[in-house]
């Protein structure tokens, strides 16, 4: 996959964004179509297209820059009462960027704003069946 999208030239300098954080693995800037007011995202500064190819180092940083933004963006103007976090792993996931980012969701009571899905009822079995499987690749994983 194309490894190049606007967020490298965000990166690089190319492109204009409105950014909050940077150091030198991870940049922080508002998103330019925003869900709520406040919402930004947070990238890696290498161009991963997805979790599967990014460094879980800088994974882990992502995370970082993102609770410490959830933190200030409560004290900052945007006042949120909440914050989610969101990130989408593939176009099932509704990717649009392909570049690894994370979505910092600045909440307030009643602004309408939703990620939730329908839950339903699981039986145990299926779920201590995939529980099972999930944990197997894990373990090979760490083989
Ligand atoms: P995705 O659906 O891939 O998780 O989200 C992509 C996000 O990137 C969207 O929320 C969209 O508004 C944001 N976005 C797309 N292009 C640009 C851009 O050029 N600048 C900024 N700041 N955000 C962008």
């Amino acid at each position: 996959m194309n490894p190049y999208t606007i967020f490298s030239d965000i990166v690089a300098g190319r492109a204009p964004a409105s950014k909050v954080y940077e150091d030198d693995d991870v940049l922080a800037f508002m998103d330019i179509r925003p869900w709520t007011p406040g919402h930004l995202l947070v990238i890696p500064k290498v161009a991963a297209a997805s979790l599967a190819e990014l460094d879980p180092e800088i994974g882990g940083k992502l995370f970082q820059v993102g609770q410490r933004i959830a933190l200030a963006l409560r004290q900052s103007e945007v006042a949120c009462d909440g914050v989610n976090f969101f990130l989408a792993d593939g176009i099932a996931a509704g990717q649009e960027v392909f570049h690894v980012h994370l979505h910092v969701i600045p909440r307030t009571s009643g602004d309408g704003f939703g990620l939730r899905g329908r839950p339903v009822n699981a039986h145990r079995a299926d779920l201590d069946y995939l529980a099972s499987s999930v944990r197997r690749v894990l373990a090979e994983g760490d083989r």
